[in-house]
């Protein structure tokens, strides 16, 4: 017998609709690409998001078409996003931090008709124009097109003009296909991780969870994680979800423009990468300003450093909630909000507790198995593959790429090396492609980075395995220096000392003058492979 209660297909437009009928009034502001303010709300986004829509079908947009952007956080991407979305499109998430070479080969693996893009990434469209196999129409989020010799750049604001506002929203499955976003692929080709509207709308709901991203309509929220960053960890689902206001924060995300929104927009929930956070830490160091408005931060995408943690909650009284998760899951997997039975703990042991990745969500199933898949115990202290499955996990990659990550009762391997606690808390020990073998044993390269970059001359610290004829692998660390500060390698070693496993200690310590990045703000360990993976210490 079925139940008695309404198909209401789970379609991501409806967000914004709710969003306008009943918070229309609610702000959307922008640090503009071309540099002022820019204020909008929501009513309006849900008109020009229609007029996007209808513009699209006019050019021949079909539903099921891959429609990309390339741009930062502003209301024209959002307005985009909902567009797309809902005339059946499938909006896809280009990351303008990747070699030309990479975008080109995903918007032709994506064969997408239209690339809508911000006017600083002009001549970056202008060098992979002509690779684009599929592109036919190119819309500069822009009033005026910007000067360019190749193809036939429209103006958004053109562009939208050509849309009918009173467009209606087409109806469809739930299921169908809504968001595109490739993984950084570190090896091999990018891999497209293709978001449903049910599984994006469900998503939204897991994420709003007050122990999730808890927020509320009287947030006022700063997304610095870029919206091509596994939908901008799905706060542009939230925010006009809940009617919360949303800052946008444009392209600079460097730490003194960060805090010039956080401060002049009274923002009081944000979310980015820990390097983001290092830089406006840095800056609050340096100019002794505060964070009166902010009351909790979102930290994911790599492990957050316990220095990290520990200024946010102790200088500035910023609840951290340190975030886990990937594209393929859309991409929260834990958060770490304290359970009840860790919040009467001591503050030194809530701080252990969130350095673990946190507490899975309602609606992701976990577990962690050894090399012939057999699930290992939930004690803490096991480790092995984690795995991972639920209504918003990727089932398979678009167009049937890397199927090995997925097995038949429906798991998707993460590609993360953790143990699971008897209390519930995950903690990721390393990518497995990254964790360093030593004499048959595992040692945690994050483990010994969020140590190395709480000493106060440290920027930032990387950890790698470097080959050695007795034990296979041993750890060096990579350390790059505060501008005018000076380390050691003793000193390094013996801030470590008492603080990681004997064994666990480095090998040895470089300087460094710089640690490459990925295109998500991550350590990019496999540069740092090529660059010292020959390196031999001294003392042999
Ligand atoms: P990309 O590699 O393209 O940046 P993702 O953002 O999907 O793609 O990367 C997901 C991976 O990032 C996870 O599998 C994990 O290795 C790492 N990660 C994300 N959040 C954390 C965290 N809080 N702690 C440790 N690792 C993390």
């Amino acid at each position: 017998m079925f139940g008695l209660m309404q198909d209401w297909p789970l379609l991501v437009h409806k967000i914004i609709d709710h969003a306008a009928l009943y918070h229309g009034d609610r702000e959307v502001v922008t640090r503009s690409v071309e540099g002022p303010i820019h204020r909008t709300n929501y009513r309006e986004i849900r008109r020009r998001a229609a007029r996007v829509s209808s513009a699209l079908e006019k050019i021949g947009v079909d539903s099921g078409n891959r429609v990309a952007t390339l741009g930062s956080n502003t209301w024209r991407h959002l307005e985009s996003w909902y567009g797309i979305a809902g005339m059946g499109g499938v909006y896809h998430t280009l990351n303008p931090r990747l070699f030309a070479d990479q975008i080109v080969y995903i918007a032709n693996h994506a064969e997408d008709r239209v690339l809508f893009f911000d006017p600083t990434f002009t001549s970056l469209v202008g060098e992979i124009a002509p690779r684009l196999k599929t592109v036919t129409h190119f819309i500069a989020f822009a009033d005026r097109a910007p000067q360019a010799n190749f193809g036939h750049i429209v103006a958004y604001e053109d562009f939208i003009a050509t849309g009918d506002e009173n467009y209606i929203w087409k109806e469809f499955d739930e299921h169908s296909a809504c968001g595109l976003c490739y993984t950084s692929g570190t090896t091999g080709n990018p891999k497209g991780v293709l978001y449903s509207h049910r599984s994006n709308v469900l998503h939204a709901f897991m994420a709003c969870q007050p122990d999730a991203m808890g927020m509320r309509n009287a947030d006022t929220v700063l997304p610095v994680a870029p919206m091509y960053h596994a939908n901008a960890w799905a706060i542009a689902f939230l925010a006009p979800m809940t009617g919360a206001k949303l800052v946008m924060p444009g392209p600079k995300l460097d730490g003194a423009s960060v805090y010039e929104l956080l401060d002049g927009e009274k923002v009081t929930l944000t979310a980015a990468v820990p390097t983001v956070w290092l830089s406006l830490l840095h800056y609050l160091e340096e100019t002794g300003k505060a964070l009166p408005h902010l009351k909790r931060v979102l930290i994911g995408g790599s492990a957050c450093p316990r220095t990290i943690i520990e200024s946010f909650e102790m200088k500035y009284d910023v609840d951290v909630v340190h975030a886990w998760g990937m594209t393929e899951m859309s991409p929260l997997g834990t958060l770490g909000s304290l359970t009840a039975a860790v919040a009467e703990l001591s503050q030194e042991e809530k701080i252990a507790h969130k350095m673990k990745q946190g507490h899975p969500l309602f609606g992701v199933e976990m577990k962690i198995v050894d090399d012939t898949d057999g699930e290992l115990p939930r004690d803490g202290k096991a480790f092995g593959k984690l795995k991972v499955r639920g209504p918003a996990v990727a089932k398979g990659y678009f167009r049937g790429e890397g199927e090995h990550a997925f097995d038949r009762e429906g798991w998707f391997d993460t590609g993360d090396v953790a143990t699971l606690g008897a209390d519930g808390y995950m903690t990721i020990t390393d990518r497995a492609k990254d964790v360093i073998k030593s004499g048959g044993e595992w040692i945690s390269s994050i483990e010994i980075e969020n140590i190395a970059v709480g000493h106060k001359a440290v920027a930032e610290a990387a950890v790698i395995g470097i080959s050695h004829p007795k034990w296979d692998e041993r750890p060096l660390l990579i350390v790059m220096l505060k501008p005018g500060q000076t380390a050691t390698k003793a000193e390094m070693l013996q801030f470590l000392e008492g603080k990681i496993a004997k064994w666990w200690m480095p090998d040895d310590v470089v300087f460094a003058n710089e640690i490459p990045h990925t295109a998500t703000g991550k350590i990019q360990k496999t540069v740092l492979r090529e660059r010292y993976g020959g390196h031999r210490p001294l003392s042999g």
